[in-house]
């Protein structure tokens, strides 16, 4: 029997499998998955748990009508509904599960970053299956992934799987959008995803859950550049869990890039979110993209309100393409003096002698399609 060839995978499990019928937790969809995991842990493999469902189960204790649901009642059924949402996964299982709420802001500062990967794989260590969520009932805007594909992929390259499972209502990616076209082909492996394949992807029409095909299209970037096979499949047969544990793709399958991103890379280009740009020179660009750091003398233009340490857009401003992410050295207040200049200029009329990077090549990511 040909075996699966991954040995440490998390798997997202989306609203719509969780809380089918918007009347809070049920096990109709859950039995097969368990089963799944239960199975895949006797057999040596480890998983990690992306649970989504807990506004979508909370919607049994706080009542809304409306269409559009307010931020403070989402956050308060996101509350009560993780509870239930835990409590409906434990019943299935005789190991312990853990609860792991986080938010952007835990994966974004590399100390947090680093000491929720030691949790996670302390976890695994000791045989408990982590449940991850996005903390809703308190993350803001600022704070928050907002979608649990893209927070699974990233747990997926915190935890270094090898794999990633979104299980949702769909058979996969389809060559059209099969509510519209009944004729539509389901895709079975992408090999590389390019803005044709983001195109393939709808929005949401789901009133709870913020994913859609859009996300898990991102999602699955992240995870393949990471080196992780990413699966779509549909969470509501039986069968897909059969196949997957007989090894088989029972949906679409994202191949996994063969040169992964270090860490730190991946880090930077897909979990830190930029809070501004710098516009260099075209000369400036071209030395950034041949592993030259940057400095002060190549800065046109500061973009944005920025301290030091964020992450920010570097911009060619020949062609507005841009160039670069990087980790700034300088906030963009500090960087509206210094730009255009030489460092020994800075040190002449400043009276003192800065960093001479603006970002070490070390904190820069150059992104591959510019
Ligand atoms: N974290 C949300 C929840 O548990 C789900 C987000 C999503 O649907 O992607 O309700």
């Amino acid at each position: 029997m040909k075996m699966p060839s991954w040995q440490r995978a998390v798997l997202k499990v989306g609203s719509a499998l969780i809380a089918p019928d918007d009347t809070g937790t049920s096990s109709k969809y859950l039995l097969a998955i368990a089963r799944f995991i239960i199975e895949c842990r006797e057999r040596g493999q480890e998983i990690v748990l992306v649970s989504s469902g807990s506004a979508a189960a909370g919607r049994k204790h706080i009542s809304y009508d409306g269409d559009s649901i307010p931020v403070t009642i989402k956050k308060a059924m996101a509350a009560v509904g993780q509870s239930d949402m835990m409590a409906n996964w434990s019943r299935f299982f005789d190991f312990p599960c853990a609860q792991v709420l986080m938010t952007h802001g835990d994966l974004r500062d590399r100390a947090r970053y680093v000491s929720v990967r030691n949790t996670l794989k302390t976890l695994l260590e000791h045989d408990v299956l982590p449940v991850v969520n996005e903390n809703d009932a308190l993350a803001t805007d600022e704070m928050k992934v907002g979608d649990n594909d893209n927070l699974a992929a990233m747990v997926a390259t915190l935890v270094d799987a090898d794999a990633l499972f979104i299980c949702s209502d769909i058979d996969g990616l389809f060559d059209a959008d099969p509510r519209v076209k009944p004729d539509a082909k389901k895709i079975d492996v992408v090999n590389e995803i390019t803005e044709e394949i983001f195109a393939l992807a709808g929005g949401t029409t789901n009133k709870i859950a913020t994913g859609g095909m859009r996300t898990k299209i991102e999602a699955a970037e992240k995870a393949t550049s990471h080196g992780i096979d990413t699966y779509i499949v549909n969470g509501r047969k039986g069968a897909t869990f059969e196949h997957m544990l007989r090894g088989d793709n029972p949906g679409t399958l994202f191949k996994r890039q063969q040169d992964p991103m270090s860490n730190k890379k991946h880090w930077l280009r897909h979990t830190l979110i930029a809070q501004g740009e710098l516009v260099v020179d075209e000369a400036t660009a071209n030395a950034l993209t041949n592993g030259a750091a940057l400095t002060t003398m190549g800065i046109i233009d500061i973009q944005g309100d920025f301290n030091r340490g964020d992450a920010v857009v570097i911009r060619n401003g020949g062609n507005a393409e841009a160039v670069a992410k990087g980790i700034c050295q300088y906030s963009s207040h500090e960087l509206l003096h210094l730009k255009g200049q030489e460092i020994s200029d800075i040190a002449e009329t400043y009276g003192y002698s800065p960093i001479t990077e603006v970002i070490e090549a070390n904190d820069l990511m150059i992104l591959e399609d510019a």
